[in-house]
């Protein structure tokens, strides 16, 4: 866990969240300023910032673990029906507020591309 890390004490359980899906490796919660009528966020519990500074022997498990929990959260709250995007903001310049990697999870409307 990295100290002052707010998507680490989601997952630590130290702040609370909606919960919509959690298993040893992920956790899937409602984004508090939601974009859309379904917007959820997906974290790994382990706390890495992007995907380029996950170590490459770990790559496999942490993102099997985080899609495996999209899987499970977009089928639980029925948007896997009309479908939905998924998004990950990467540094500065994509507009990343959250330093622990997060995939955004937007469905329940039409969806404009490309984004701004
Ligand atoms: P990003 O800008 O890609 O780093 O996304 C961070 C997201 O975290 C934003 O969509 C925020 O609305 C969301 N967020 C910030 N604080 C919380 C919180 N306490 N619970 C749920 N979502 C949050
Ligand atoms: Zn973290």
């Amino acid at each position: 866990m990295a100290n002052d890390c707010l998507f680490c004490k989601i997952a630590a359980g130290q702040i609370p969240a909606d919960k919509v899906y959690e298993d040893d490796r992920a956790l899937v919660f409602k984004d508090i300023s939601p974009q859309a009528p379904t917007h959820l966020l997906a974290v790994p519990k382990e706390h890495y910032a992007s995907v380029h500074e996950i170590p490459p022997e770990k790559v496999e498990t942490l993102m099997g673990g985080l899609t495996g929990a999209v899987r499970e959260a977009v089928r639980l709250t029925g948007i896997n029906e009309g479908g939905y995007r998924l998004v990950v903001n990467s540094g500065e310049i994509a507009g990343q507020t959250v330093k622990h990697l997060h995939i955004h999870v937007l469905g329940g409307r039409e969806l404009a591309w490309p984004p701004g």
